[in-house]
């Protein structure tokens, strides 16, 4: 249940001079965890559970920046859209939508990723290209209805693999996407992040390009 201080001092000083964040992921550890990591001076927080954030958010200091990185229903968008710093795994339009009208109602512009699918696997969530264009092409045509959303780039997760050749494309086809749409800034479309790496990954995703990686078993140990 200790947090791994060695391993968070000398991924902060791998990443911060590549300009990369981390988002320490918390999910299922406790709230003396993520304030242990918090003392230290790591501010993002990454949880996939909306019950487990709310009760941490609570709690833990008010200058933490929650990232929600798991599948959101848009049942739940409500209970995060006060407080949430950034949507990782937006998935489709109605999710989107949701999350604009909570935003309008608090009359706040909540910060998104779309999450793209590029894993082999079934069952990891996700949008393909041509999802994904008709979305950001949904967004940027009608700007005026998506003024309490900024999409701010994409969010992958690879293959969970040894072949590290399959791994590595992976990461190469997202990053190619964000690129893609990286000039086309508008105040609802306005790229500047790529989440994409995990304790295992880490390292290749940032050699191809992620600007953002999801670390939590290596900060805070082997999850029960
Ligand atoms: C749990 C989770 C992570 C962290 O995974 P580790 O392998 O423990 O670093 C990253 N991203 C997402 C979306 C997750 O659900």
């Amino acid at each position: 249940m200790a947090i791994n201080e060695a391993v968070y001092r000398q991924l902060s000083g791998e990443l911060q001079p590549k300009d990369v964040t981390l988002v320490a992921v918390s999910k299922i550890k406790p709230a003396s965890d993520i304030k242990a990591l918090y003392d230290l001076g790591q501010r993002d927080f990454g949880e996939n559970y909306v019950q487990e954030v709310m009760d941490k958010q609570a709690q833990l200091p008010g200058d933490i920046r929650w990232h929600f990185i798991g599948h959101l229903q848009s049942n739940k968008v409500k209970f995060i859209a006060p407080f949430v710093h950034l949507i990782h795994g937006v998935d489709s339009e109605k999710l989107l939508a949701e999350i604009n009208k909570q935003g309008k109602k608090l009359n706040r512009v909540i910060s998104c990723l779309l999450q793209v699918h590029i894993a082999q696997e079934e069952t990891k969530f996700g949008l393909d290209a041509s999802e994904l264009d008709a979305l950001i092409k949904a967004v940027t045509t009608d700007a005026h209805q998506w003024s309490h959303i900024r999409i701010e780039g994409l969010m992958g997760m690879a293959s969970f693999s040894d072949d590290q050749a399959k791994v590595r494309a992976e990461f190469q086809q997202l990053h190619s996407l964000y690129q893609l749409y990286t000039p086309a800034t508008t105040p609802q479309v306005n790229f500047s992040v790529l989440s994409m790496g995990m304790s295992g990954d880490y390292q290749m995703a940032i050699e191809e390009g992620s600007t953002m990686v999801r670390i939590g078993s290596l900060l805070f140990g082997a999850r029960g």
